[in-house]
């Protein structure tokens, strides 16, 4: 298929938002697309090119998107960055550029899929600094071969900023549309490959029903839906329910087979080169010849045997080097709570209480590596608080609560598990910076950095950019915010701009975490803007200690 065939799509798509549309567009296309390339188009179409789940990714900056422009269009790379600023994104950027370059320059070779994916796969092999020319060449070449738009959706792919509006719900969907296939077998098969590409070659041979779990691909994890107390928690699951400690670590699939231990993340992602230590666990201690178990990982201090926060043990999460010195310095406890895969048999169809059961016969609990996690079964909403209250004291999040009879379903079902957490108070910080957006935001200052009050200074704890509405409206608008914001910019660096402190917002956000990233150490997990504070001074807004103290009451550490 040429790339420009597929260009046509995405331009399609980019025009509607009606979700009916996108499917019958995206159906089309897969209906005109030949068996094998099915999955390049996949993933194509998400602006991807290999699965969500691969480890594998583009990894390309601005900067190098820049020298390639620069390259093909023999323009200064300084004036393609004034360009960038000025329309906001670098698709648009390329757009403009290869119209004009394209009057005076007559051949080039026709782009077509396969040549895009094969050069931009070869992106994510290539690492370290003696491979910058070359991963500019790839991009350059394709630029040079492409018509302005082609151009332009190649550097959005590249850029990892290709949106068309397709969400998994919409893949799902067209594959059903455009192979005859049931929605739910679609999802089921997604669930159990986690690869949109796969299910659709399946789908076109009619050959969904012939999916099943196996070991060492990750699959799709059970999550819980929020809510605010025990009462709420007992009106969506059945009584009794089973309460867990929500634990501060990080979840990690584990599939044995044999010897060989593979690890996933809840985002399907391969971790087992990072953890060599829970490999040996997991080889010792769990006594079946092969399963899948759910797990949190979290980490443990050395000194006191206990839960550490998970900032602490993130770095292991990407770490490349030096893995077994980190293992030794930052070591984890796996606290399993759930298997789905026992003896060559999915036990996703089994009950909680069943599955608990098998659990507990295949763990060898060794505390500092390997345990289950604690439960309390229970009808009474006091005794549920109070489990609440001491999982806080020991250091952890909260508590999940699980219907005893529910089923394993990967995904958030409001019958299945929910999530207790403290609820905290919003805090009023101020805006010392900003980030002009890109696409639909090109133009208006989209991403704001808050900043609490230390004494005399302002300290930054996060960037926030959820709340702000792109059409106008009630509510709070980006044009707006630009408007506010504009007249107090005093320095800007590329698209980020820093502004005088003095218009505060009242954030909203789920959790206060350590952070090397922000100046006060701290930072906001999805953080939100909830209003315009005009009434407050300056002096009033939140400083770093009460900071410290909201993330230390969220452990329950007062
Ligand atoms: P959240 O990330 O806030 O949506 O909460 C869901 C996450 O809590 C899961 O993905 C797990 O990583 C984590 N978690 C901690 N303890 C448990 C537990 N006992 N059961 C299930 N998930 C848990």
């Amino acid at each position: 298929m040429y790339y420009s065939d597929l260009v046509k799509y995405y331009e399609e798509l980019e025009k509607t938002t009606k979700r009916l549309e996108k499917v019958e567009i995206l159906s089309r296309l897969l209906n005109h697309t030949s068996a094998d390339k099915l999955d390049s188009i996949i993933y194509l179409i998400r602006g991807k090119v290999f699965p969500d789940w691969d480890e594998r990714k583009i990894g390309y900056s601005s900067r190098l998107i820049l020298k390639a422009i620069s390259s093909v269009t023999g323009i200064n790379q300084n004036d393609v960055e004034k360009l960038w600023k000025k329309k906001g994104d670098l698709g648009s950027v390329v757009e403009e550029l290869i119209k004009h370059k394209k009057q005076t320059t007559l051949s080039s070779k026709r782009l077509d899929v396969d040549k895009v994916i094969n050069n931009l796969r070869k992106l994510s092999e290539m690492e370290g600094e003696g491979t910058v020319s070359k991963k500019v060449q790839l991009v350059s070449e394709l630029i040079s071969n492409a018509n302005p738009k082609e151009a332009k959706f190649v550097v959005k792919t590249v850029l990892n900023e290709l949106r068309v509006g397709v969400k998994e719900g919409i893949i799902r969907d067209s594959i059903s549309r455009a192979f005859n296939a049931d929605v739910k077998e679609v999802e089921n098969a997604f669930n159990l490959t986690a690869d949109y590409g796969e299910v659709a070659k399946l789908a076109k041979k009619n050959k969904l029903k012939s999916i099943e779990m196996s070991l060492g691909r990750p699959t799709k994890l059970m999550l819980a839906i929020l809510v605010k107390d025990a009462k709420e928690g007992f009106e969506a699951l059945r009584r009794p329910l089973q309460a867990e400690p929500k634990i501060d670590g990080f979840r990690v699939a584990v599939h044995k087979d044999k010897n060989n231990v593979r690890l996933f993340t809840r985002r399907m992602e391969e971790v087992t080169k990072q953890f060599p230590d829970i490999v040996e666990i997991v080889k010792e201690h769990v006594k079946t010849e092969n399963c899948i178990i759910d797990c949190e990982a979290v980490g443990i201090d050395k000194k006191t045997g206990k839960h550490m926060a998970f900032q602490k043990i993130s770095q292991r999460i990407k770490r490349k080097y030096d893995i077994e010195k980190m293992a030794k310095e930052f070591p984890v406890e796996l606290n399993v709570f759930d298997v789905i895969y026992c003896n060559g048999k999915s036990l996703m169809n089994e009950t909680l209480k069943e599955r608990r059961k098998i659990l507990e016969k295949i763990i060898e609990e060794r505390k500092e590596k390997i345990v289950l996690t604690k439960k309390l079964i229970s009808d009474d909403e006091k005794k549920i608080n109070e489990f609440f209250k001491e999982s806080l004291k020991e250091g952890n999040e909260g508590l999940m609560l699980k219907n005893i009879d529910s089923l394993y379903i990967p995904g958030r079902y409001v019958n299945g598990w929910c999530k207790l957490k403290n609820v905290l108070e919003p805090l009023d910080l101020v805006i010392i910076g900003a980030e002009f957006g890109d696409g639909k935001r090109a133009g208006w200052l989209s991403s704001f950095i808050v900043a609490c009050r230390d004494k005399n200074k302002f300290l930054e704890c996060g960037r926030v950019s959820t709340g702000i509405k792109e059409k106008e409206g009630q509510e709070l608008t980006y044009k707006e915010m630009t408007k506010l914001l504009k007249p107090l910019i005093e320095k800007e660096e590329g698209k980020v701009v820093h502004v005088k402190p003095k218009i505060i917002i009242e954030v909203g956000y789920e959790e206060i975490q350590k952070s090397p990233t922000y100046s006060s150490g701290y930072a906001l997990r999805f953080p939100r803007v909830l209003q315009i504070r005009t009434e407050k001074p300056l002096s009033e807004i939140n400083t770093l200690s009460e900071i410290e103290r909201v993330y230390k009451i969220q452990r329950g550490k007062r």
